[in-house]
């Protein structure tokens, strides 16, 4: 029978849509937002042991052995790892796992090899959550239902605890039907997608570099349509974003002859930034988020902190904007006899992240295998994903960036997003799907 592999891994995954709703559910209540998903990881390596990827000629690669440490971006300070590592264990990290993903090292990748030729894949998805306050309103389904995070300002409002559900049955079944399936497939759980810091580190450790085609997933919203799975032709912003540090000298304000002002020094930068002309090479954004700075009414301020982003819709309006800035930044700084120093949290190049023909092709094959399918529309992109689309893009390899499509009660990044479990394995669903196709063994 046609697709008859297909169809055993789709009903396999329907099977399992219980345990899903439990995974998701779990995720979300103990939220780890970039670098401090050391929890979610070593529950996701054991899983991956008990399916039996650490057996030869399968592998796990987990934490320094997945990332290039120094292209990690935007990490938390030593205390703060040091105190989300005793809290992940306190709440039930599994060991020896945990250990491996201790400071700042929360990435892993499970390698299916089937020891039959065949092409070698990436699957990708995210697990961290974002700096928000759950809302607690009883009308919020995570508070109504209990599984609302505990950990204020750590909340998963991108859906990202879908993404690492999605991609622990989908590493699941592929296991179960690996002596009907040939090549490799390189499952890639990736920390810190949000501010663009954690997949550089992925993508530059040398992983992928033998991918042939590269598949990421990201939940969206449904937007009263009848689609389960949606697509895109798009190509990412170029994005830098800062934290920037200004050192000045405190005095008394009855004689502030005897200081340096960084106060002054900050607001010559905001103006100064945000006065960069426009150029004809593309559009940009600026935006400075966040000021700390100051001590006292009666003090000269001599630390500021700022957190600031720089966007180009191109990458040359970047390139261009980018050192206009940083001018900015250090001659505001020297004007008012204050140093500035420059910390990059987050950056990706602009890039498109599929391959247009490889998503009408990917479209093409999830239309026939009926699912509900929302056709490709152009638009730009902040993912991360991007350094391992290019990665594997530049190798001559393929990359497609699909939707697994649910109801949104309230938009990305909001208080009180949420996701329905119940579309989870479609997007396990698809994943299978692609691999099986591009194995040759679904038409
Ligand atoms: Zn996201």
């Amino acid at each position: 029978m046609e697709n008859e592999l297909f169809k055993q891994m789709s009903d396999y995954i329907d099977s399992r849509a219980g345990w899903m709703k439990e995974r998701r559910q779990d995720f979300h209540k103990h939220a780890e937002a970039g670098w401090h998903e050391v929890r979610t990881c070593s529950i996701v390596a054991d899983h991956l042991v008990k399916l039996g990827y650490d057996k030869a000629p399968c592998r796990i690669l987990m934490g320094r052995e997945c990332m290039a440490a120094e292209e990690r971006m935007g990490l938390p300070d030593q205390e703060e790892l040091d105190f989300i590592y005793q809290r992940a264990l306190d709440e039930g990290a599994i060991m020896p796992y945990a250990e491996k993903f201790k400071d700042g090292f929360t990435g892993i990748v499970a390698i299916l090899e089937t020891g039959k030729p065949g092409p070698i894949i990436g699957l990708r998805q995210d697990m961290d959550a974002l700096g928000v306050v759950e809302s607690q309103d009883p009308a919020h389904r995570p508070a109504k239902e209990g599984f609302a995070s505990i950990h204020p300002g750590e909340m998963h409002a991108c859906g990202h605890d879908g993404h690492t559900t999605i991609g622990m049955v989908v590493a699941e079944t592929l296991m179960k039907f690996k002596d009907q399936l040939c090549g490799t497939v390189k499952i890639v759980f990736q920390p810190a997608e949000e501010g663009v810091r954690g997949a550089k580190s992925i993508a530059y450790s040398g992983v992928l570099d033998d991918v042939k085609y590269m598949i990421g997933v990201h939940m969206g919203p449904r937007r009263g349509q009848d689609y389960d799975i949606g697509f895109g032709y798009d190509t990412n912003m170029a994005n830098a974003k800062w934290d920037v540090y200004l050192t000045g000298k405190a005095c008394h304000a009855a004689s502030p002859e005897n200081g340096n002002n960084a106060m002054l020094a900050m607001a010559a930068l905001v103006q100064g930034i945000y006065g960069i002309p426009r150029a004809s090479y593309g559009n940009t954004a600026i935006n400075v988020g966040v000021v700390e700075a100051g001590s006292g009414r009666n003090v000269v301020c001599d630390r500021v902190k700022i957190v600031m982003e720089l966007r180009g819709y191109t990458q040359a309006a970047l390139d261009y904007i980018e050192p206009y800035a940083r001018r900015i930044v250090e001659h505001a700084a020297a004007m008012h006899g204050c140093t500035a120093e420059i910390k990059v949290m987050g950056a990706t190049p602009c890039y498109p992240i599929d391959d247009p023909a490889f998503v009408d092709e990917l479209c093409a094959l999830s239309k026939k295998l009926g699912f509900k399918t929302r056709d490709p529309q152009a638009g730009t992109n902040s993912e991360d994903y991007t350094y391992m689309a290019q990665r594997v893009m530049e190798r001559g390899g393929k990359s497609c960036f699909f939707r697994c499509l649910s109801d949104y009660p309230a938009p990305g990044h909001a208080v009180n997003y949420d996701i329905q479990e119940k579309d989870l394995p479609h997007g396990a669903q698809f994943f299978c799907a692609a691999v099986t196709y591009l194995m040759g063994l679904t038409k």
